[in-house]
């Protein structure tokens, strides 16, 4: 099988998804299965599982990627953040990864928990920042190590110029490839590859992208990309305030026309929050033509 780095080099665009491992709910579950299933014969490069604040999801992360590893032919990516973990706490994580054969790492700091704005207050014995921890998985092992990427910079960082030296620390700890936070305008991520560029930095980065189908994605995209949506697609999205279908398609329409101008821009791959569903990103996966084979899109969400 491909590594995650050798299929993000492939000559054509691929995409990736990411997943959050359910609660333990047969709702959610199956949920989530059904996202997988239906996403698997489109070929993603890999699919990431996230991980809780302070290993609150650590055992259905773990479950989660495992299961992707061994019932069906998908790559999986574990997150794992380093709140209210000690050093030993944390290879301990990475040493499950490795026995249930996960050897792909987002490696992220995490926030808080509770309020993710609050003061970062470190475990007594973990790490301070991300860096640390790519170095400290890499020294665990064979793993192929992705990072976080933020195109209007990371929210503590002062200016975009020092989160951008922070995220080379990243990549120079030992990342090999990087994921981009959400945005809305595709210049953020082009002038964040250029920055990245200029300080020869050449590792595979994908840009984040949630489909936009209801009032609620909106408002989260807003939220994770720490930027307001620009008044103009908010202008065409406020004409179906009371139309879940008009606003579903517009929405749609608004996500693949920023995805279009990013392959223009001969962007790797796309990487999608799907919020464990499907269908929106089988619609714009088919409509960009990054699907492995055709494969028939229903027409509900
Ligand atoms: C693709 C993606 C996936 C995510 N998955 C999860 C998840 O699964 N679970 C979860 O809880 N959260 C997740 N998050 C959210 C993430 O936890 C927060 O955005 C967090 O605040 C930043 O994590 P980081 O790894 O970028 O931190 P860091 O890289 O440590 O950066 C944090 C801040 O410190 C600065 N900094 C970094 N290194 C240094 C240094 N050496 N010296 C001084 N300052 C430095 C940065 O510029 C930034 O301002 C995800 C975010 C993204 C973009």
């Amino acid at each position: 099988m491909s590594t995650v780095v050798e299929r993000l080099n492939e000559r054509r665009p691929v995409f990736s998804v990411e997943f959050f491992p359910p609660r333990d709910d047969d709702t959610d579950e199956a949920a989530l299965w059904k996202a997988v299933r239906q996403l698997e014969p489109l070929d993603p490069a890999f699919v990431s599982v996230t991980y809780g604040a302070g290993g609150s999801s650590r055992g259905r992360t773990i479950r989660t990627t495992k299961r992707i590893a061994d019932e069906t032919t998908l790559a999986p990516v574990a997150h794992l953040t380093g709140v209210g973990h000690s050093k030993a706490e944390l290879r301990n994580v990475v040493g499950w990864y490795a026995e249930n054969g996960i050897r792909n790492v987002l490696v992220i700091r995490g926030d808080p928990p509770g309020d993710p704005a609050g003061e970062w207050v470190p475990h007594p014995e973990g790490i301070m920042y991300a860096d640390e921890m790519v170095e400290m998985v890499s020294a665990c092992g064979e793993f192929t190590i992705g990072v976080a990427a933020f195109p209007h910079g990371h929210p503590r960082s002062p200016d975009l110029e020092t989160d951008t030296e922070h995220l080379v620390g990243k990549i120079r700890a030992g990342a090999h490839f990087a994921v981009a936070q959400l945005f809305f305008e595709p210049e953020y991520f082009l002038r964040l590859r250029d920055r990245l560029a200029a300080r020869g930095c050449d590792v595979p980065m994908l840009p984040g992208v949630m489909p936009l189908t209801t009032k609620k994605t909106l408002a989260k995209s807003i939220e994770l990309s720490g930027v307001d949506a620009p008044p103009e697609l908010l202008r065409r999205l406020e004409r179906f305030e009371d139309d879940p279908e008009g606003f579903r398609a517009a929405g749609i329409d608004a996500v693949t026309k920023i995805c279009e101008r990013l392959l223009a821009e001969d962007v790797l791959g796309l990487h999608f929050y799907t919020l464990n569903r499907s269908t929106a990103t089988r619609e714009i996966v088919d409509r960009l033509g990054l699907a492995d084979s055709p494969v028939p899109v229903p027409a509900v969400a």
